[in-house]
């Protein structure tokens, strides 16, 4: 019996271990601590942020943009329907309504045609969700923000090294977040990351993320703040990847290419990178013909020992958000036909080459 290849699996083979064994040693475990700072510092220095704000995980951070921004009741955030469940609950908390728009047919992003029409008086932000690492169009979101007087958010939780004429994503916006979660390009186990070129607003993040407490002054806090901070445990993980991150990345993208390439012939289509871009390739994926094959795909693939994963389901079908009639013909085509093939940088030529074979033989 040949092992599970799984669809994912971090590799902390670096100096996870070393470092979380200092944490360990000399009892730095809460979120003060050397790995804290120098992890926000080298997040920021290879994400090209100015401020980089550590957090519990990718959604608080979500929370947090949303929570600076002084996004609110009343206010409406555009975000696409085709994304984690994430995205749309952040708005959420925040009491804001999520209006979903539809993505391109072949990049998977937002697509920026279709925003004009649903704006409102109360439209306050736009949220971009570089989906699966492929990087949304920047350039026009920024355009038709600033036209509208909104606020732009990027969820870059998937697209860590993903780049738009060599500028990395999360530079484009007010506000970006990131997250470590155990499959994600860079991993802390759980973890996140809130940037912005804005000084005013990385003071603003770090308040509300530290229980709201006042500078320079004992217990004294003078708004409602949160506990969403890091451990330093988490960020001595953190560390230990992002000195590993590039081999991460091109392996992922040495995956992505050889993927297309022994897949070409096949009944399968792949997510169509734009010019100009740098693909993240956080999840390489394939969309078969109809969602029946899809789905007789992954049984097969399950049988030979290979684990996969639908793409996101529309948030706009589930029941807390379930909008009426509100159609969304590519993200529902889309969704239904996609899946995930395992990833991740640790991955053999066997294993890829098992994984290949496996999909050849289903429509052989
Ligand atoms: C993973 C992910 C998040 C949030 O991640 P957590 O760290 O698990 O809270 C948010 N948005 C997207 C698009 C993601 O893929």
């Amino acid at each position: 019996m040949q092992s599970m290849i799984p669809v994912y699996q971090p590799d902390l083979s670096g100096n996870e271990k070393k470092y979380v064994n200092e944490c360990l040693d000399t009892s730095w475990i809460s979120s003060k601590g050397r790995f804290v700072t120098e992890f926000e510092q080298c997040f920021s220095h290879f994400t090209q942020s100015k401020y980089a704000i550590s957090v519990a995980n990718g959604t608080v951070a979500l929370h947090l943009a949303l929570l600076a921004l002084g996004v609110g009741p009343g206010d409406e955030v555009i975000v696409p329907s085709f994304t984690y469940i994430a995205s749309v609950n952040a708005i959420q908390y925040v009491g804001a309504t999520p209006v979903f728009v539809d993505i391109e047919a072949g990049s998977w992003q937002i697509d920026v045609e279709l925003l004009a029409p649903l704006l409102t008086k109360n439209t306050r932000a736009i949220m971009a969700v570089h989906m699966y690492g492929h990087p949304c169009d920047m350039v026009l979101l920024q355009q038709f923000a600033r036209q509208n007087k909104l606020f732009l958010i990027e969820d870059c939780a998937e697209a860590f090294g993903a780049y738009l004429a060599g500028q990395h994503v999360g530079t484009f916006s007010d506000i970006a977040t990131y997250s470590f979660f155990g499959n994600k390009t860079v991993t802390t186990g759980e973890g996140g990351m809130v940037v912005t070129q804005q000084p005013e607003l990385e003071k603003k993040i770090r308040h509300l993320k530290g229980q709201g407490l006042m500078a320079g002054r004992e217990y004294w806090h003078d708004i409602v703040g949160y506990n969403y901070r890091m451990t330093n445990i988490c960020a001595a993980i953190g560390l230990a990847q992002l000195e590993r991150a590039e081999m991460f990345l091109s392996r992922k993208a040495d995956l992505a290419l050889y993927y297309q390439k022994q897949l070409a012939d096949l009944p399968l289509s792949f997510q169509q990178v734009k010019p100009n871009v740098t693909h993240s390739w956080w999840m390489f994926s394939v969309l078969a013909d109809t969602p029946e094959q899809r789905d007789d795909l992954r049984h097969h693939l399950t049988i030979e020992g290979i684990e996969t994963r639908p793409l996101f389901n529309p948030v706009h079908k589930m029941p807390m958000y379930a909008a009426g009639e509100l159609e969304l013909p590519v993200t529902d085509n889309i969704s239904c036909r996609g899946m995930n093939l395992p990833s991740w940088p640790g991955m053999s030529e066997s294993m890829l080459m098992r994984v290949i074979d496996a999909i050849r033989n289903f429509y052989l």
